[in-house]
């Protein structure tokens, strides 16, 4: 088990010490994946408080409050992109006895009921069916900083993965040609490293630049209270303040009325403040 070791990855990312100890080397000894283990009841230090149950103050038929049973593996690990290649999350079941209800361990509900600390080293960002892993998300907000768009973006990743395979395909070569001199009907003849995107062999997946784009905004949009936040506290050394009371039609925000909106703009045009006024007196204001 991967933990006894001190990590949350099982499998090695250098098939060469596998492959150093095959007599008859096989392709697939350079297709195994990278897996990121998140069995968290291993981990927690103590039962899980079922998430619905807690949000409900319901507690079990005993009076105890609700825990989590675990459940068994799913069907199917998680698959997320990394900057070369990809990784496979392997998560756990678990089933309220008092609720009925589910939960998968990668699920976001379950996260926040762990303690913060092990909640925090699950940092995937995943999707409806797919996901990327935290580097690849960093990498992509660098790259929309400094200009590089969604479709540029998916080919950089592509280009890396595919420079792994390629690297993965010429080791498996260089161990054939270092063994080429053990005659064949001992070794038997040796099979082809696989097609790139063959499912049945090494699967290689990167996502497309319109995944890249819905990501980046679907992302940016769940964050988008922090960063208005973050904006409204920047000071303005220079505020350039439109005095025209342009009328609002008593729009509403958080559940106020407002009759007028009083536009200005920060030095370099960072960021515009509008003052909402109401009845002629100054009651809040919001940034855009
Ligand atoms: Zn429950």
């Amino acid at each position: 088990m991967c933990y006894d070791k001190g990590t949350f990855i099982d499998g090695s990312p250098y098939p060469f010490f596998d492959a150093s100890k095959r007599f008859k080397l096989q392709p697939e000894h350079f297709y195994k994946p990278k897996y990121f283990v998140f069995i968290p009841h291993l981990l927690a230090g103590a039962a899980i408080r079922c998430p619905q149950c807690l949000a409900e103050s319901r507690k079990g038929k005993d009076g105890q409050p609700a825990y989590l049973t675990p459940n068994g593996f799913p069907k199917a690990p998680r698959r997320v992109v990394d900057v070369d290649e990809n990784i496979y999350i392997i998560g756990y079941r678990y089933y309220c006895r008092t609720c009925k209800k589910s939960y998968q361990s990668w699920s976001p509900a379950l996260r926040a009921a762990l303690p913060r600390p092990l909640a925090q080293q699950f940092t995937h960002h995943l999707t409806f069916r797919s996901g990327l892993t935290d580097r690849v998300v960093a990498i992509m907000r660098s790259c929309f900083l400094q200009g590089i768009g969604p479709y540029p973006f998916a080919q950089i990743l592509r280009t890396n993965h595919i420079r792994r395979y390629e690297q993965l395909h010429l080791q498996y070569l260089e161990f054939l040609y270092a063994g080429h001199s053990t005659p064949l009907h001992f070794t038997g003849s040796y099979q082809p490293f696989s097609a790139y995107n063959d499912q049945s062999g090494y699967a290689g997946y990167t996502p497309s630049g319109r995944y890249i784009r819905d990501f980046y905004v679907q992302f940016m949009g769940s964050h988008a209270k922090e960063i208005d936040q973050y904006t409204a506290m920047l000071s303005a050394n220079i505020l350039q303040v439109d005095h025209s009371f342009k009328v609002s039609n008593n729009s509403q925000i958080d559940g106020f009325n407002f009759e007028y909106w009083l536009p200005g703009t920060q030095a370099f045009g960072k960021g515009q403040r509008h003052s909402c006024l109401h009845c002629s007196s100054y009651s809040g204001e919001r940034v855009q």
